[in-house]
């Protein structure tokens, strides 16, 4: 129905992804990133990212480990909101062939049983008519062969969206954002999956969400990942 085009710069391309953005797209995991949120680090020698750190002496993160796939910046920043906002939904498996080629064995070796795409809020997607992270999730899960359930975490309440807040307001609009079902019997490993990992709040709320209702590890994959705000 459509002719086969670049994700990144939407000009025809039959192998998805033309060499031209390849070589402009910055990989997350290229050198030296950080072995909790994946974030490339200015020190090589550092274990975690310094907001990473930061979290973990005041208090901690319900988030085990997350990978993303490239760094928030053109060509992805843009392709990104053309698929979230101007409706290029099939873009999206695109995207998750991508995620797949890169994370498939880390998928594996996190012994992932469900994939759960972040949900948005049902007013929102009423709206937008789809959800972004849902497409990923299902081609995702199809292409590494674990179950998706977008039926055990829901978005409770409405919020401002994120992109207009600073970071400590983020954490804070986020409170009670999420529920996870009752008649959900939680399992050991989820992955969660969003298109973009920016300071990591909404993330980091759905996974506590998971954790309280049971589940003992909760990973993360996102498309895109920025240096923070
Ligand atoms: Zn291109
Ligand atoms: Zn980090």
């Amino acid at each position: 129905m459509y002719p086969p085009v670049c994700p990144l710069c939407g000009r025809i391309s039959p192998g998805g992804i033309c060499p031209s953005c390849r070589e402009k797209t910055v990989p997350a995991a290229d050198g030296a990133f950080c072995m909790h949120c994946g974030k490339p680090l200015a020190d090589e020698a550092a274990e975690y990212c310094p907001d990473c750190r930061k979290q973990m002496e005041g208090g901690g993160s319900c988030l085990d480990q997350g990978r993303s796939l490239w760094l928030h910046r053109e060509p992805v920043a843009g392709a990104l909101y053309r698929f979230k906002y101007h409706n290029r939904r099939r873009w999206g498996r695109l995207f998750a062939k991508e995620l797949a080629n890169s994370y498939a064995c880390q998928v594996r070796r996190w012994q992932t049983d469900v994939v759960i795409p972040v949900p948005l809020h049902p007013s929102r997607r009423r709206k937008r008519g789809f959800n972004q992270a849902e497409i990923l999730a299902r081609e995702l899960g199809a292409r590494c062969g674990v179950p998706v359930r977008t039926d055990v975490l829901f978005r409770i309440r409405r919020t401002t969206p994120q992109k207009a807040l600073g970071r400590a307001d983020r954490m804070q609009n986020l409170k009670g954002a999420f529920g996870v079902s009752a008649a959900w019997k939680p399992c050991r490993n989820v992955l969660l999956v969003d298109d973009i990992y920016t300071t990591g709040a909404t993330l980091e709320h759905a996974a506590k969400v998971l954790r309280k209702a049971g589940v003992q590890n909760v990973r993360f994959l996102t498309i895109s990942i920025g240096q923070g705000i």
